[in-house]
């Protein structure tokens, strides 16, 4: 049976009504923190797949300190100029923070980052850090600098929109081993599905929309996709 691996959802997620126009799969996925909420409904989620963190919009909030006994991941964590440009500053130390933490724990970041190319570039220079960049929304140099840096590649319904042609392109490149695909379940359902709450279910289109792209069979896409999410998450010892 097809196996798919949504490296991206959020909880809790109501998931609204199931859409039944794809086969049945196994589905994996990785449970997404991110704020108090959503570290908290992450560690609740029926996955054993789990990453927890702060992101962009915890800069001014207490934030405790987290435990990562056998948490696999750090995140999501990262630069968000769309919709905070004026927390720019703390936006980066407190992104610096989380990639110092999980290079010192020694597990994989998942990192957002929207319209702030030259600051990530430049953060994730200031401290290596190996991981995600989650539903990858630029264009091809950025894509291109950031494999440069090891960093796998995640794909989310975006990719399936009629006006996301650059990130289309950058799809295009992305080597076989650097590539995964993701939901940001409840957000950004794919095509034929936009505009629905998401669910992890829904990774079915976006995989299938990719190895279209790629010239490629879903068998052999979802393959690669599920070997490179356990060996990206897998590789931290926990
Ligand atoms: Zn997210």
């Amino acid at each position: 049976m097809l196996t798919l691996f949504d490296t991206h959802a959020h909880f809790p997620n109501d998931f609204g009504a199931p859409s039944d126009d794809f086969p049945a799969f196994e589905l994996k996925f990785m449970a997404v923190g991110g704020s108090p909420e959503l570290n908290e409904s992450a560690v609740a989620a029926p996955t054993p797949y789990k990453a927890l963190g702060y992101d962009r919009d915890q800069v001014d909030a207490p934030r405790a300190p987290i435990d990562y006994a056998g948490i696999d991941a750090v995140g999501e964590i990262g630069l968000d100029y769309h919709y905070s440009p004026g927390t720019r500053t703390r936006q980066i130390a407190l992104f610096e923070e989380q990639l110092q933490l999980a290079s010192d724990l020694d597990k994989p970041v998942v990192i957002h980052t929207r319209e702030a190319d030259e600051d990530t570039l430049g953060c994730l220079k200031n401290i290596r850090a190996r991981g995600i960049i989650h539903s990858f929304t630029g264009g091809p140099a950025f894509c291109r600098a950031l494999l440069d840096l090891g960093f796998m590649i995640s794909y989310s319904g975006i990719v399936t929109f009629r006006a996301a042609d650059n990130v289309r392109e950058t799809a295009r490149f992305v080597p076989d081993d650097r590539i995964l695909v993701e939901t940001d379940s409840p957000y950004l359902a794919p095509v034929p599905l936009r505009g629905r709450p998401n669910r992890p279910e829904y990774v079915y289109h976006v995989a299938k929309f990719l190895a279209g792209l790629r010239g490629t069979n879903l068998d052999d896409f979802a393959a690669l996709t599920v070997r490179n999410a356990l060996s990206t998450l897998c590789s931290s010892p926990s």
